[in-house]
């Protein structure tokens, strides 16, 4: 149903879904928890994250890939995630989707040599960690942005408010339509608003995990997860050469990104690698 789905009436219904109902999802699996099934709120995180094909599959069942879960989550304290697998074109191979579940793409196991897979299932695990403070987080980012919304919109209901004690049906129609301009205005100012403080906390994250996961797995192990994403986007870039994009857009995306570049990400792990090894001499 979803291919004969015209993609930009797609992007639309998971940005509604995105916006509406991941808050409430995210607050009905918090408090009914289901461990074992794949949950609609993991579905749509999957397709929201650009899996939109994502067939998810039954959980893992590669001896190898389980071997490296139980002993990672042992390593790092952490009860043993559900590992789900899906099939996707887009660069996102591993996630981590909420409570106690991360994601594998197909291609991600074939590509990883065991100590990349290692390091990928360390860093995803590394996530867990940090989960309850993203939920919260992303929640309050929700709340805060509707509320700006709903905000503006009572505003203006206000200050158009007529002051004649039998207002005039146009007076009445005037105020109503600045409440839902209102509203309706405020929406991108106050998506972007949020999303660029969001973003930057989880930039953050990013090198937590990443920080985690070189401690655990060793730093080379993950230096080289990122070498080989640095690698594939340069093949791609010359299969399909970028479009030219205005600056701006350019701008925006770099204040709403959530992961920081693959550079920033290795620069980060070999600083710490340095760290360890002065540590390490005295
Ligand atoms: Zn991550």
């Amino acid at each position: 149903m979803m291919n004969a789905m015209n993609s930009k009436l797609r992007t639309a219904l998971l940005t509604i879904s995105r916006e509406v109902f991941e808050p409430f999802l995210a607050l009905k699996e918090l408090v009914f928890p289901e461990p074992h099934r794949v949950t609609l709120l993991e579905k749509l995180a999957l397709a929201r994250k650009g899996a939109v094909e994502a067939h998810v599959a039954d959980p893992i069942t590669d001896a190898e890939v389980i071997g490296f879960i139980h002993e990672l989550s042992e390593k790092m304290h952490l009860k043993t995630p559900k590992i789900v697998l899906y099939h996707s074109d887009t660069k996102q191979q591993a996630m981590h989707i909420n409570n106690n579940t991360v994601a594998l793409g197909y291609q991600k196991i074939a590509n990883s040599t065991p100590d990349e897979l290692r390091a990928t299932i360390a860093h995803e695990l590394a996530h867990q960690h940090d989960n309850s403070v993203s939920l919260a987080v992303s929640i309050g980012r929700v709340v805060l942005d509707w509320g700006a919304k709903i905000g503006c919109c009572l505003l203006a209901h206000h200050v158009l408010k007529p002051t004649d004690a039998d207002p005039s049906m146009f007076d009445k129609i005037k105020q109503n339509a600045a409440s839902i301009f209102a509203f309706v205005g405020a929406g991108p100012l106050t998506q972007i608003a949020t999303e660029a403080p969001y973003a930057a906390f989880r930039r953050q994250q990013e090198l937590n995990a990443d920080a985690t996961a070189g401690k655990v797995v060793g730093y080379d192990a993950m230096e080289s997860v990122l070498e080989k994403k640095i690698a594939r986007d340069q093949a791609e870039t010359t299969e399909y050469p970028p479009t030219n994009r205005k600056k701006w857009v350019e701008h925006i995306e770099h204040y709403i990104r959530t992961h920081p570049s693959f550079e920033t990400r290795i620069a980060a792990l070999e600083n710490l690698e340095e760290q360890a090894k002065h540590k390490a001499q005295r």
